[in-house]
């Protein structure tokens, strides 16, 4: 039986954030594989500055053209229309072996929104989370993080989760649990690096070198 993750974002582009946590990811899950899906269109998201959906494809494949275990999906960028989540994990369940283990793993400021995703009571019936809790470096108070989490997941998903200290994360009598998992902090976002281009800033050390390469060779974010 496999253990297969789904990373779903813009990757708009990846970074060293996205590289680093998502190994942690791997190695603490124990999975096999994890698809990373660059979404086409983000329904909650700004779509000035998204560029193509190929150049983030090929970065993405860049990043990780080491490691087998991580293949980028284009299954969001062939539908038309904005990229819902759900859309996605039926996709995955449809094209895999039934014995599959899927995880949908997510960064905690992308989880508190999830109620606003579309049929989102379906999707926690549908896959178990992996929620990657980033302690920022002057406050890294777990504890406090964790408890707004699980408040979240209580008033906002069901009230029926209860936390379970052994499986580290929300389990639910109906519904799929939700894990929480605690990632080393790297603070770097997308949207740091777009601006750092934009204005002629070095973006050295924030992506993998050979996705600095193809930036600049092919003038992208300027
Ligand atoms: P932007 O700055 O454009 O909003 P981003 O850097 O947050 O982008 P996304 O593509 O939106 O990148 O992120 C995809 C997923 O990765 C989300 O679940 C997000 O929470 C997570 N993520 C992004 N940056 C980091 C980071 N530095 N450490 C851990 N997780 C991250």
């Amino acid at each position: 039986m496999k253990r297969i993750g789904l990373f779903g974002g813009t990757f708009n582009p990846i970074h060293m954030g996205h590289v680093q946590v998502i190994q942690e990811v791997k190695k603490g899950f124990d999975l096999d594989k994890i698809f990373i899906i660059p979404s086409a269109l983000p329904p909650h998201k700004e779509t000035a500055g998204l560029i193509d959906a190929l150049d983030r494809i090929e970065m993405i494949r860049l990043a990780f053209s080491d490691d087998p275990d991580f293949v980028v999906s284009d299954v969001e960028l062939k539908r038309s229309g904005f990229s819902y989540t759900i859309d996605t994990v039926y996709h995955f369940k449809s094209i895999l072996p039934e014995n599959t283990e899927l995880f949908f793993i997510v960064g905690s400021d992308a989880f508190l929104e999830v109620d606003t995703w579309k049929s989102f009571k379906d999707l926690f019936l549908l896959i178990p989370f992996i929620v990657m809790y980033r302690a920022p470096a002057e406050q890294r108070n777990t504890v406090l993080q964790w408890k707004n989490l699980g408040n979240y997941i209580k008033f906002r998903i069901s009230d029926r989760y209860k936390y379970s200290a052994s499986r580290s994360g929300y389990i639910h009598d109906e519904k799929q649990p939700v894990f929480l998992f605690e990632v080393t902090p790297v603070d770097i976002s997308s949207t740091e690096i777009r601006e750092r281009i934009s204005k002629g800033h070095t973006i050295r050390s924030l992506v993998p070198e050979i996705v600095e390469d193809l930036i600049k060779t092919k003038g992208l974010y300027l």
